[in-house]
């Protein structure tokens, strides 16, 4: 144990985790410079594509110092905050961590969030300044902020760049000086800590583990803590750039083990591993059950695609526990499914691989949070309404009570003024304001999470320039004066449009939606009324004209090829079109409320 190392990388997204990390498989020979492809660790393709990490992965290096050789293993952590629970396990698994700031940035939301987490698990943190090969980097400046940060000395901090290789010598020295060597008790009872796992076609689901105390035998019978649930350890081993099966991980080292899982949902990060045989008598501290922040509905486009939709959402829950769905039918959609995410990356996420790997055209629905509703008869009584179309008779409501977060938001200093304006639009109030540096402030608010699943993040970015970062915290519910805002087209009200909104913004909403429908749907052969109601109450209108030609009707005499291809683009443009009673209407329409400003 003396020589093993677990460490893992903490930064603000783009500030080059995996970038860093392909250069420290380079640089200790764990993967050839023949197979190295960039990003070698995010193997989704749509990690690669977006340059985001979704999931973690951990990975095993050798590494030979003053003679003697080292065990690393890596955990890469996603820095998105739609996956901090996932980020707070790595953690956990570890007893040190790269500390990246991007040269050229500063310190960044997340950054923060990310460097608390690591403390609160008494990591090392070794900080180091990436990307030193950029033109813009600053580093005095930006090594003032980590020292003020950390309260390390300045030349703690290591110059790096994963780009031109610079600092990856040094790293690894520090990892193995200044990290502790994990401590544990190799005598004691199992107990290995779940931090991920994953879904392999081939081998089923592999769960990774940090094992705290105790060592696991290949065969042995296991028991998960958490859901009670036994199995048998069909094989096991540690993270190489693949699977190398081994007969025993032992007390500090980082490993899987396959064992006949057959849903995703059996397997809870956080969980704990122990011995059917010699049981440890408590879980490993930490875990949670994560819980879904944002809901929206999946509807097949064509109503007949409904098996396959089930099919394929089970497929995918397969490899990605925090994805939830129940049926749900809408006057307006037909049968679909209620999804609960993490957030609104893990929503776009899911959509876009239903659609890829699974070939499926979905409509997706306005995103809510989980709102809590308390009836008159029974003030006492929760009623969770993931769906506001469901929310019940206000006439018999006592109160609803909606999700509230403590958010954070980094900036320059002279960019405040705009993000106050925008954070008390968004009902937000201002609870502290830090000045990090002279030029960078923190600010931290309460504001309810609706807030934020609506077009928060855009707005952010747009009033400051690029230049704030943010993260967020739930902190628990809180009464809200929330009214249920209906939209109906030709007449009739279309459920999967009903949101709910602040009394306050209903009215002004309700024109931007309508104003905004009407953009957004295509005229068609008949004239459509769009409507915004609050009960029986119409509080906006606005109409879309009839067409006046069919489309084809200027080809006529035309060559025939002509008129095939403007046919084939009207199906095309039909792909993502929902018949809505006798109205045509395309995804972007069923988002409105996200997208209008
Ligand atoms: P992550 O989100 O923290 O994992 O960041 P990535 O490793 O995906 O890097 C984000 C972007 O920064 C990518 O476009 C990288 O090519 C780029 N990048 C990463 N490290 C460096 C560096 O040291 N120098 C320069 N110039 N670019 C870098
Ligand atoms: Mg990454």
């Amino acid at each position: 144990m003396k020589h093993i190392r677990n460490f893992c990388i903490i930064a603000h997204i783009d500030h080059g985790k995996s970038t860093l990390a392909d250069r420290l498989l380079q640089t200790t020979g764990t993967i050839s410079d023949r197979d190295m492809q960039a990003q070698a660790l995010d193997d989704m393709d749509l990690e690669r594509e977006r340059g985001i990490t979704i999931k973690s992965h951990a990975i095993q290096m050798n590494y030979k110092y003053e003679g003697q050789e080292y065990i690393l293993n890596l955990i890469d952590t996603p820095g998105h905050v739609d996956f901090s629970y996932e980020v707070s396990r790595s953690i956990a698994a570890c007893e040190g961590a790269l500390l990246i700031v991007d040269a050229s940035q500063g310190i960044e939301a997340q950054t923060i969030s990310n460097l608390y987490l690591a403390l609160e698990h008494d990591l090392e943190i070794i900080p180091i300044l990436n990307k030193m090969d950029l033109p813009g980097a600053m580093p005095e400046e930006v090594s003032d902020q980590i020292v003020d940060l950390i309260g390390c000395r300045l030349d703690d901090i290591i110059p790096a760049s994963g780009k031109t290789g610079l600092g990856v010598d040094r790293i690894l020295e520090a990892v193995v000086n200044r990290i502790p060597p994990p401590k544990g008790d190799e005598n004691a009872p199992l107990q290995a800590m779940i931090f991920d796992s994953v879904f392999n076609s081939f081998r089923g689901i592999i769960a990774y583990f940090r094992v705290k105390n105790g060592v696991i035998r290949k065969g042995q019978k296991v028991k998960f803590f958490n859901t009670g649930k036994e199995y048998n350890a069909d094989e096991i081993g540690i993270l190489k750039m693949d699977l190398f099966p081994k007969n025993e991980v032992r007390a500090g080292d980082v490993g899987y083990i396959i064992s006949g899982i057959k849903q995703a949902n059996e397997v809870k990060v956080g969980d704990t591993i122990t011995s059917k045989e010699n049981p440890c008598t408590e879980a490993i501290k930490g875990f949670e059950d994560v819980k879904p922040m944002v809901f929206a509905g999946i509807y097949p486009v064509d109503t007949e695609d409904y098996e396959e939709l089930r099919y394929s959402m089970e497929k995918l829950q397969l490899n990605d526990s925090s994805l939830v769905f129940e049926p749900e039918s809408s006057q307006a959609l037909g049968f679909g499914f209620r999804c609960g995410f993490l957030g609104m990356l893990h929503m776009e996420i899911i959509q876009e691989r239903l659609e890829r790997e699974f070939n499926m055209t979905v409509i997706t629905t306005v995103p809510n949070v989980s709102y809590h509703a308390f009836m008159k008869k029974d003030p006492d009584d929760l009623l969770i309404v993931n769906n506001p179309s469901e929310l019940p008779d206000p006439a018999g409501m006592d109160r609803i009570e909606e999700p509230y977060i403590n958010a954070q938001v980094i900036t320059k200093a002279e960019y405040v003024g705009s993000i106050m304006t925008l954070c008390i639009e968004k009902r937000g109030e201002l609870k502290n304001q830090v000045y990090l540096t002279q030029d960078r402030v923190e600010l931290t608010f309460e504001m309810p999470l609706a807030e934020i699943v609506f077009d928060f993040y855009d707005r952010l970015k747009t009033v400051s320039r690029g230049y704030a970062s943010f993260d967020y915290h739930p902190i628990g519910y809180k009464p809200s004066d929330l009214i249920k805002l209906d939209l109906l087209l030709n007449a009739e009200q279309v459920d999967a449009l009903s949101a709910l909104v602040h009394r306050s913004n209903a009215f002004d909403l309700g024109k931007k939606i309508c104003l905004k429908l009407k953009e957004l749907i295509p005229r068609q052969q008949f004239e459509i009324p769009i409507q915004a109601a609050i009960g029986a109450k119409v509080i906006a209108r606005e109409t879309i004209k009839a067409l006046r030609k069919d489309v084809t009707a200027k080809c006529y005499g035309g060559d025939i090829t002509r008129k095939r291809k403007l046919l084939e683009k009207q199906k095309e443009g039909k792909k993502r079109m929902r018949q809505v009673g006798r109205v045509e209407v395309p995804q972007e329409a069923f988002l409105a409320v996200l997208k209008l400003n």
